[in-house]
């Protein structure tokens, strides 16, 4: 299901936090460090990142905690959906998880970050680049 409007909407499950993202979505990543498994208690977590300034709540917004040095992770205070992560280090851009973009299916991943920390049990889509540590590169 691709998105129909220009911008693209999400939230949490249960409804108390949405947002709006605007312009396009480019960047989607499977992340597999502890970090991303151990805050969210999937196996791993796929993020889209956007221009901070491209982010803006419709409704509510979220509760934040560090979860590293540097790293502030958002979620919703009242069903706990993890909705976006923050890193000191790309202060221009946020991460924002796919699973909660209302059109989630229209936006495939483009690539495996920190399978160095990966379940050893989880296949993954080999068609895609992977990478042992963070990368920005496809
Ligand atoms: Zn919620
Ligand atoms: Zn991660």
């Amino acid at each position: 299901m691709a998105c129909a409007k220009p911008g693209h909407e999400g939230g949490c499950f249960c409804g108390a936090v949405r947002y709006r993202v605007d312009g396009p979505i480019e960047s989607v990543t499977h992340c597999h460090c502890n970090s991303c498994r151990r805050s969210s208690g999937a196996a791993f977590v796929t993020w889209f990142t956007v221009p901070r300034e491209r982010l803006a709540w419709s409704k509510g917004g979220v509760a934040q905690y560090p979860s590293s040095p540097g790293v502030v992770r958002g979620f919703c205070g009242t069903c706990g959906t993890e909705l976006t992560y923050a890193n000191d280090q790309a202060p221009k851009t946020i991460d924002i998880t796919i699973g909660s973009l209302d059109c989630a299916a229209g936006h495939p991943a483009d690539r495996h970050v920190w399978t160095a920390d990966k379940l050893d049990w989880l296949r993954l889509d080999e068609q895609l680049p992977a990478h042992e540590g963070w990368s920005t590169e496809g």
